[in-house]
């Protein structure tokens, strides 16, 4: 995608010089290289009405979220000062590599292949961006200062005490959501129960380095949704600079329909004498909140927020024309093949990494547990009490404990076996480890000759379990071993 496509001609250039649209420059800069403040018009129509029950939803999502708990722990953790983190009840910590690299694969390679079949769809309906500058931000900016028309003609005045009064109110209620959001946005990382008591404790010298990020967060946002708003998505955006490598022909976007619209209304017929159907009413300019003019084609400022759709309908409905002038459409004009080659190889990867994490997450236990042979001799034999011989089996218990509580495993062999008198000796039974580390005990197992002759190669088994006393849940393992002496 080139920052700007060609014009239909050189006629349409000097529409957009009148129109105060200077195609070889940046929508939202002015002629002096200045930011321009964009004040999109206000539209109504199917695609905003979609939008904002999507937007709500999504926000009502992302404030509830940490609130809530899967398996004990919140729903979405990213504690990165701990290195632990937890996807939907299923806990990671930073040694869990592998299952962090599939897990952002994953979502990488899925907004990958969106894209690839529905163009910008994540930028206009789901970007936190988009989402709360529009839904939010602007809803606050129109209630304080009134509708487009009246805001422009407000940013037109030099300030008086009105003006004054209006934009101080407008940037304390943008302080106050801001602050929210940035209070939420926090809970993701260090978690809603330790923020809301260092919120209650009062004493911020306490947890001064998140109080200096939540207050970092809050100003940013404070100038990105509040002032810098879409220039983010034009200027520094890095998934905007990716778009035209995700997207091909094939792709969605919102398009205006050329061989409809033109030559358009001031421009001369064409040859046949056909006029087309765009009005040049520049609605769609209007509600176009990066200011870009869909006309010229796809931009890479275009964030697919459909305005301009429901801008350039609600003109046709007026004029009396079909609807759809501007619409969703492919590049290419043919119907969206959610089967392209790009897609097909993004899918590929999207399932290969699903299989690889599924495999992984249903393999993943909270305690992973190792019994190996130590590495001395295999036997020794030592003298009891009362003289006779009794053979001594070493072994190394290593336990990891990959959930977010401390936990106390208990070590035993099981029932079946209790009739060979086994003698099980551990430095500390129930074993405790820390939650997130990891344990190697020493165990030995006295047993009596005998059990050696009259079985042979005797295999048993171990129980390692969650002390119960003290978890809700238990994690029960057991590990097979066999035992070995002279023969
Ligand atoms: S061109 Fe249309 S869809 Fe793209 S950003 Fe502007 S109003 Fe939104
Ligand atoms: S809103 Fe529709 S009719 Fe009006 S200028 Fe835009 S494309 Fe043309």
């Amino acid at each position: 995608m080139d920052n700007k496509t060609e014009n239909p001609s050189n006629e349409n250039n000097n529409i957009e010089n009148n129109l105060g649209l200077d195609p070889e420059r940046l929508s939202m800069l002015d002629d002096q290289g200045h930011k321009k403040v964009i004040i999109p018009a206000e539209v109504k129509g199917f695609w905003r009405n979609k939008r904002d029950y999507f937007y709500a939803v999504l926000i009502l999502f992302f404030l509830i979220l940490p609130w809530t708990k899967i398996n004990n722990t919140q729903t979405i953790l990213l504690d990165l000062p701990n290195r632990k983190f937890a996807i939907f009840g299923v806990t990671f910590w930073a040694h869990d590599a592998p299952m962090v690299f599939f897990v952002l694969a994953f979502f990488t390679i899925g907004l990958a292949f969106i894209t690839s079949i529905w163009g910008r769809v994540w930028c206009g309906w789901a970007c936190p961006q988009t989402v709360f500058i529009d839904f939010i931000y602007r809803r606050i900016e129109k209630w304080i200062e009134g509708n487009y028309i009246q805001r422009r003609e407000l940013e037109k005045q030099d300030m008086n005490f009105k003006k004054f009064i209006k934009k101080i109110t407008k940037w304390f209620l943008f302080f106050i959501v801001s602050s929210l959001i940035a209070h939420s946005f926090a809970a993701y990382f260090v978690g809603s129960v330790s923020l809301t008591e260092w919120i209650l404790s009062g004493d911020i010298s306490l947890h001064m380095t998140t109080f200096l990020i939540v207050s970092s967060i809050t100003l940013v946002l404070l100038f990105d949704f509040g002032w810098f708003r879409e220039q983010f998505c034009i200027i520094m955006c890095p998934y905007g600079r990716f778009q035209s490598v995700l997207m091909d022909h094939g792709s969605l976007a919102v398009l205006y329909d050329e061989k409809r619209g033109e030559p358009r209304k001031g421009l001369p017929a064409s040859a046949d004498g056909k006029k087309g159907d765009c009005v040049s009413c520049n609605r769609c300019v209007q509600v176009c909140p990066t200011g870009i003019d869909i006309r010229k084609g796809l931009q890479m400022e275009c964030i697919a927020c459909t305005a301009c759709i429901d801008a350039c309908d609600e003109i046709m409905e007026k004029v009396k024309k079909p609807k759809g002038l501007i619409k969703y459409n492919t590049i290419s004009e043919k119907q969206n093949k959610i089967f392209s080659a790009r897609s097909l190889i993004y899918l590929s990867i999207l399932v290969l990494s699903g299989i690889s994490l599924s495999v992984l997450l249903y393999n993943r236990t909270d305690v992973h547990v190792a019994l190996l042979r130590a590495t001395d001799s295999p036997y020794q034999i030592i003298k009891n009490n009362d003289g006779s011989e009794a053979i001594m089996n070493h072994f190394k218990l290593h336990i990891k404990n990959q959930g977010f509580e401390d936990k106390k495993y208990k070590i035993d062999i099981p029932q079946e076996f209790q009739n060979l008198n086994l003698d099980l000796k551990i430095p500390e039974n129930p074993v405790s480890v820390k939650a997130g580390s990891d344990k190697t005990i020493h165990l030995f197992i006295v047993f009596k000759k005998d059990i050696l002759q009259k079985k042979g190669d005797l295999k048993l088994r171990m129980h390692i379990k969650d002390d119960l006393s003290i978890s809700k849940e238990s994690t029960d393992q057991s590990k097979d071993f066999s035992l070995v002496g002279p023969s």
